[in-house]
């Protein structure tokens, strides 16, 4: 299907969490936006499987519309084998000697890959926008916590955050919206095995609704945030922003529009956006205008997007890509946890958030309790059991509900290995070059890695868990769920592809507006609260620039 007119006042290519507060301000304001989506529209109450007899083996309603291709693969660092992947079902599940691409975790649809995500709603720690300067390493943001403040404010009220009245290294001008969730039963074992250590658990911040809000009801902690939540309850944003957006009458949204081109033209000697050409559901090609043009595809698909759209900024566009450093480690436990019910990830620890060189590493992460994914009995029999028979069944029955898991996310740094450029050999099924992505990780990850590794096993052991079944990692794995940075922003017009405000240098009526901008990757936080919250502060700065003429 065409848009409805042949020129707007803005164009936003994407619709996750970059692209829909931007469009929605901007409509906001009275002007007329475009939001094109590559992939469809869910429905919750109808699109999910969860309420299927085989939900286990469903994830997420995937469109495998975006195709992506992987580069030369790491030789793993065997200092640190400890790490490898495993799990009492299959035993090492990496055999090789090298990293093994699995996948980039992204979601095509109307709202973007938090349609798929698990609701945690972080902002970024004070001190991870200024890493250069406080602890020597990477680049500072051009921007600075106070800058984001208010529109983290703003996007929490949206999303209906739920969170506890202080997080350290995040001070708050407001309180959350919504009080925080009761932490499930399991997670209350490993609360009471960090007290023991000296460590605080504090409650998550999540955009999970633990009261009454957004015309929803509270959250029924079935544990199925990454299947689609079918109540509404999670703050994805096909249910946040998109219904603002919708609201305003300006804003039009074309979903199954696969934009494959940005057109640039030469006025007056100085570069502009005038358009984009994108195909419809059918196949069939049109092409757009706008005055304005905002990429919001994610830190993979922007990059490719620009890439064929021949815009390059001092060669810098796809590189400093960072993705997931990322660790879990499930044990059994002797009390039946039931760890399976509660919201993904209900509690958080901060305290080696902030970083401290003094560690061995200068990046900061975080630990939570989770279910380790152990939510059904499939779950239960392909991982952490092996065996045939009555007596193998017998032995899940007795441990189903046992899984207890303790896992953490960390800083990655940008590094010259780590990279999307455009594959040369292989194209979608509209003739455009797939994005390639080769990440490798470098000393820093894997230390943080170690540390992770070694933390988790401590508090699983002292909450009195048994017998460890499963440790995966990021080691041997590449496995993205947060991937940020490869349009980076800055002040040094060397050195990144937009300005502060989110402009692309040398063609200003064109911004990047999703986590391709991020710098720094920060501490492990969630990031689609910061990428919200830099859509909003990017979308008033152009209306600010539009009123001054
Ligand atoms: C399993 C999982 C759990 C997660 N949990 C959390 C969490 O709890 N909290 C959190 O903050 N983050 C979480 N994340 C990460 C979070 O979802 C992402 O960081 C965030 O959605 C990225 O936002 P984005 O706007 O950059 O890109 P996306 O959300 O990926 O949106 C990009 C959109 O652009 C569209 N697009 C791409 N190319 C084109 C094109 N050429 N034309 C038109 N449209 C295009 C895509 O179809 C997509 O809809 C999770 C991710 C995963 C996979
Ligand atoms: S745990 Fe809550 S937010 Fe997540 S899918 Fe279930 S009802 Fe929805």
């Amino acid at each position: 299907m065409p848009s409805k007119k042949e020129k707007y006042d803005c164009l936003v290519i994407g619709s996750g969490p970059g692209g829909s507060p931007f469009a929605w301000r901007l409509a906001s304001k009275g002007m007329s936006v475009l939001m094109l989506e590559a992939g469809p529209r869910y429905d919750p109450y109808k699109s999910y499987a969860l309420d299927e007899d085989d939900w286990e083996l469903k994830g997420f309603p995937e469109t495998k519309r975006i195709k992506y291709t992987t580069g030369k693969k790491q030789p793993l660092n065997t200092a640190y084998e400890n790490l490898k992947s495993w799990n009492k079902a299959s035993g090492k599940l990496n055999r090789t000697n090298e990293r093994k691409y699995l996948k980039y975790h992204q979601v095509s649809g109307i709202g973007g890959t938090t349609l798929h995500f698990q609701g945690e709603a972080h902002r970024l720690n004070e001190n991870a926008f200024r890493m250069k300067s406080l602890y020597g390493v990477a680049v500072d943001w051009p921007i600075g916590y106070k800058d984001l403040e208010p529109y983290y404010n703003e996007a929490e009220a949206i999303l209906g955050v739920a969170g506890p009245d202080k997080v350290p290294g995040r001070p708050r001008s407001k309180p959350y919206p919504l009080k925080p969730h009761k932490l499930s039963y399991a997670s209350g074992i490993i609360a009471k095995a960090c007290g023991k250590k000296g460590i605080d658990l504090f409650p998550n911040s999540v955009a999970i609704l633990s009261e009454p809000y957004r015309d929803a009801p509270p959250c029924n902690y079935c544990n199925g945030c990454v299947w689609g939540c079918p109540r509404k309850d999670k703050g994805s944003v096909d249910v946040t922003f998109i219904p603002l957006a919708e609201k305003t009458g300006t804003c039009e949204i074309l979903d199954n529009a696969y934009v494959t081109r940005i057109k640039i033209e030469n006025k007056g000697g100085k570069k502009i956006a005038s358009g984009v050409v994108y195909f419809d559901r059918s196949g069939k090609e049109h092409f757009v205008g706008g005055d304005y043009i905002a990429v919001a595809c994610g830190a993979v698909e922007t990059p490719r997007l620009l890439l064929n759209s021949e815009i390059d900024v001092n060669g810098l566009v796809g590189k400093n890509f960072m993705e997931t450093t990322f660790s879990e480690t499930v044990a059994m436990h002797p009390e039946r946890t039931d760890s399976y019910r509660g919201i993904p990830m209900d509690g958080i620890i901060w305290k080696w958030n902030t970083p401290d060189p003094k560690r061995g590493f200068s990046g900061g992460l975080r630990l939570f309790p989770t279910a380790g994914s152990a939510l059904g009995p499939v779950n239960y029999s392909l991982r952490f059991f092996e065996g045939w028979g009555e007596d193998y069944v017998k032995e899940i029955e007795k441990w189903f509900g046992h899984a207890i898991s303790v896992g953490g996310i960390a800083e990655f740094f940008p590094n010259k290995d780590t990279f999307v450029t455009l594959d040369p050999n292989v194209r979608d099924q509209f003739g455009s070059p797939v994005a390639r992505i080769q990440s490798f990780l470098g000393e820093p990850e894997l230390k943080t890695l170690n540390f992770i590794s070694k933390k988790s096993k401590e508090i699983l052991e002292a909450s009195g868990a048994k017998e460890i079944v499963e440790e995966i990692s990021s080691y041997d794995f590449f496995s993205a769920t947060h991937v940020f940075g490869t349009c980076r922003m800055g002040n040094d017009e060397e050195t990144s592809v937009v300005n502060s405000s989110q402009r692309v240098r040398g063609i200003p009526n064109l911004l990047v507006t999703d986590a391709s901008v991020f710098p720094t990757s920060g501490g492990g936080e969630a990031p689609s609260l910061t990428i919200e919250a830099l859509s909003l502060r990017a979308a008033d700065l152009l209306l600010k620039d539009l009123k001054k003429g």
